[in-house]
C-alpha cells in the first residue's frame, strides 16, 4: 500500500513538474528546462564543473548520492587557489581562515561544522559529525579537536597570497562584499542517485573579512542546504544573513513540495529575500543571494537576485554550465 502510494506520488510530481515546466517555457524566456532524469549532480558556480566531475565518478557507477556530493565538493576545498572554499579561502578581518560546511541525506541525517580552522575538508568532518557523534553541528575549537581526534591533519600553512590581500585590505578596512565575484562564494551540491535516493554538500569559507566568529547560511541546515527525499533538495549561495533570514534552502524544497518547479520554488524563495530587503529598507543592489533545486523526478532548476549567477549540471548527457535567470535583469 505504502509504495504504492509513494509511487503514485512520484509520478503525478514528475507529471506535474513536466506539465509545469513546458507552460513556463512558454510564458517567459527561460534559460534552461528541464524534464527530469536520474542519477544527476547540480552545484553552484563555475567551480561545480570539476566537482560534478568527480560526483559523476561516483554516481556513474551506481553509487550514492551522499558518496558523490562529499567526493564533488572536496575538489574545490582542496584547491588552494580558490578564493572563497576551502583553506585557500580568503579569511577574517583577524587573519583567520574559518571554514562552514554542512551535509544531509535522503534519511535526514545531518552533521555540520562552522567556523572550522585549519582542515582541509570541512565537508568530511561534517560527515564524520554526522555518522560518529550524537550531535548535529560541532563548532570553532571544539569541530577542531574533533577533527583531530578522528585523524584529520591539523594544516597550518598559510596562503601567502590570500594573506597579502588581507593585509592590504586591511589598510582601508572596507568591509562591502561584492556580488558575483570570488571574495565570498560557496559550492552547494545536490545529486540524486541511480537508486532515487537525494543529498546534498555544501561548503565555504565564507564572506571575506568577515568578523572573526560570523557564521554564514552555509553550514545551517534549512538555511544553506536541504534534502527531503520525498521531494527534493536545495542549496543556497550569497550573502547569507539574507538566506538565513527565511530559512532559504527548507523553503525552496517546501515550495516544491507544494507542487512548485525547482525552478518557480527558487523564484519564489528569491522574491521573498528581496520582499524582506524592502521592508528593511535596504539596497538590493547590494546583495546576491542564489538557490539551485533538484527534485525526486531530477528535475532541476535555479533562480538568484542579481545576474551572473551560474551553475554546473551533469547527467548522462553531460556536462554543462548553465545562467540562472535572475530577479534584477
Ligand atoms: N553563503 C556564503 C556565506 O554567506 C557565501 C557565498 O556563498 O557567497 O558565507
Amino acid at each position: 500500500m505504502d509504495s504504492r502510494r509513494d509511487f503514485l506520488k512520484t509520478s503525478a510530481l514528475a507529471a506535474a513538474a513536466v506539465i509545469t515546466n513546458v507552460n513556463e517555457s512558454k510564458a517567459s524566456s527561460l534559460k534552461v528546462s528541464s524534464t527530469g532524469t536520474k542519477p544527476i549532480v547540480i552545484s553552484t558556480w563555475k567551480f561545480g564543473m570539476q566537482a560534478n566531475e568527480a560526483a559523476w565518478e561516483v554516481l556513474n557507477k551506481n553509487g550514492k548520492a551522499l558518496d558523490a556530493v562529499e567526493a564533488g565538493v572536496k575538489v574545490p576545498e582542496g584547491n588552494m587557489s580558490e578564493r572563497s572554499v576551502g583553506l585557500g579561502g580568503r579569511p577574517d578581518r583577524d587573519g583567520h581562515v574559518t571554514l562552514d560546511a554542512c551535509i544531509m541525506d535522503e534519511f535526514s541525517n545531518i552533521g555540520s561544522v562552522a567556523c572550522l580552522e585549519h582542515i582541509k575538508h570541512p565537508i568530511s568532518v561534517a560527515r564524520a559529525v554526522m555518522e560518529k557523534t550524537p550531535h548535529v553541528m560541532l563548532v570553532g575549537d571544539g569541530a577542531l579537536q574533533f577533527a583531530l581526534s578522528q585523524g584529520f591533519q591539523k594544516v597550518t600553512e598559510v596562503v601567502e597570497e590570500s594573506q597579502r590581500e588581507w593585509k592590504e585590505w586591511l589598510k582601508t578596512s572596507n568591509y562591502k562584499p561584492i556580488v558575483n565575484i570570488e571574495n565570498h562564494d560557496t559550492i552547494g551540491m545536490i545529486a540524486l542517485d541511480a537508486n532515487g535516493n537525494l543529498s546534498g554538500a555544501c561548503t565555504t569559507s565564507g564572506m571575506a573579512y568577515k568578523m572573526h566568529g560570523r557564521v554564514g547560511d552555509s553550514p545551517i541546515i534549512g538555511a544553506g542546504l536541504y534534502v527531503d527525499n520525498e521531494v527534493g533538495a536545495a542549496t543556497a549561495t550569497g550573502h547569507g544573513e539574507e538566506v538565513i533570514r527565511i530559512a532559504g534552502s527548507h523553503l525552496v524544497v517546501e515550495l516544491m513540495r507544494q507542487g512548485r518547479t525547482p525552478e518557480a520554488a527558487c523564484r519564489e524563495a528569491v522574491e521573498r529575500v528581496v520582499k524582506l530587503m524592502k521592508i528593511r529598507n535596504k539596497n538590493l543592489k547590494d546583495i546576491q543571494v542564489g538557490f539551485i533545486a533538484l527534485n525526486k523526478s531530477g528535475v532541476y532548476g535555479a533562480y538568484c537576485v542579481q545576474s551572473g549567477f551560474n551553475y554546473a549540471v551533469h547527467d548522462s548527457s553531460g556536462n554543462r554550465l548553465l545562467d540562472s535567470d535572475s530577479y534584477m535583469k
